[in-house]
């Protein structure tokens, strides 16, 4: 059996398993995929024990994905890293080769792109762009919403160091492209964006959203990159500012999807499982 999984702390609550075990379904693909939960501190020797227990029990452990609060770590361990992982300092999905190397890769940033273009059917290019958090989420996000053609990205942290030192890092991408992209304190933020992508933890916290609603041009689009109750409160808030709301959910599934296809070299059907899980949650 060729072997995946997630590894995180705390991982229980992780969608992973599922979208990927519905993806391998769809695609006749023979694949299990576990949830790992690894010890703070302790990733690399989850990783050696995940392939070390595969092999003893006759399995091939070939990938995995990595979540909170792995990311940094996971982009350490690997022999290879690929041009937006090392960009974003994050890598959320591994892939195991045969010579026994590490290859590190981050799906997040082109999971939000694919959602918003292909399943929220807003494109990106020419638009201005409201981006607030800068995590460890978040820092995978820029390269692609730049590559995706974005003409103004506004980067707003609490502590605004963080955004501006991934503002640095992004600088000569956002050349590349033409971009205009800047950091701002969180109560200096502009008004008008075409897209707002909140990337705080806030709401977890049960604070407020963060920012004004004159970030929100009328129509615009504002995504939680949360999904469920924790992105409840900056959706009701997006919507009773005019704006078209959006969670995470997508990000998930398309995120899941990239990965899918590094490991098995196959494009499962995403919208239908996004449709699926959309369905189950709320039926939940
Ligand atoms: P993180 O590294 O812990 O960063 C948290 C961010 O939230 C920081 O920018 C932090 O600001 C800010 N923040 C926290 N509390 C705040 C408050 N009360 N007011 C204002 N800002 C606050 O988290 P992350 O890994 O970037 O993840 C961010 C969110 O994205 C998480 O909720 C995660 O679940 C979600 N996510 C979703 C997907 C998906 O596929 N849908 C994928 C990855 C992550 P400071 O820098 O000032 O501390």
């Amino acid at each position: 059996m060729d072997l995946y999984c997630v590894m995180g702390n705390p991982v229980e609550h992780s969608r992973s398993p599922w979208i990927h075990a519905r993806f391998a379904e769809l695609c006749n693909q023979p694949i299990a995929y576990e949830r790992r939960l690894v010890a703070l501190g302790a990733f690399a020797e989850g990783i050696a024990a995940f392939r070390r227990e595969a092999a003893e029990r006759g399995d091939r452990a070939l990938g995995c994905n990595v979540t909170v609060p792995f990311k940094f770590d996971a982009a350490s361990i690997a022999q290879h890293t690929s041009e937006r992982a090392t960009l974003a300092g994050a890598v959320n999905t591994l892939r195991f080769a045969a010579d026994g190397d590490i290859h590190a890769d981050n799906t997040d940033g082109i999971g939000l792109v694919n959602d918003i273009e292909r399943n929220a059917r807003v494109p990106l290019a020419g638009k201005s762009l409201l981006r607030i958090g800068a995590g460890g989420a978040a820092a995978g996000v820029l390269g692609p919403l730049l590559d995706a053609g974005a003409a103004r990205v506004v980067v707003a942290n609490r502590t605004v160091d963080k955004a501006v030192s991934l503002v640095r890092r992004h600088a000569a991408l956002a050349l590349a492209h033409g971009a205009s992209l800047e950091a701002w304190a969180l109560d200096a933020v502009p008004g008008d964006f075409d897209l707002v992508v909140n990337a705080t933890a806030s709401s977890l916290a049960g604070d407020a959203v963060p920012v004004g609603a004159q970030v929100l041009r009328q129509g615009a689009l504002a995504v939680d990159m949360m999904y469920g109750p924790a992105a409840a409160g900056f959706l009701q808030w997006a919507r009773a500012h005019g704006a078209v709301a959006r969670d995470g959910l997508g990000m998930l599934v398309e995120q899941a999807a990239e990965s899918f296809e590094i490991w098995r070299g196959v494009r499962p059907p995403s919208a239908q499982v996004l449709d699926e899980l959309r369905a189950r949650l709320a039926a939940a």
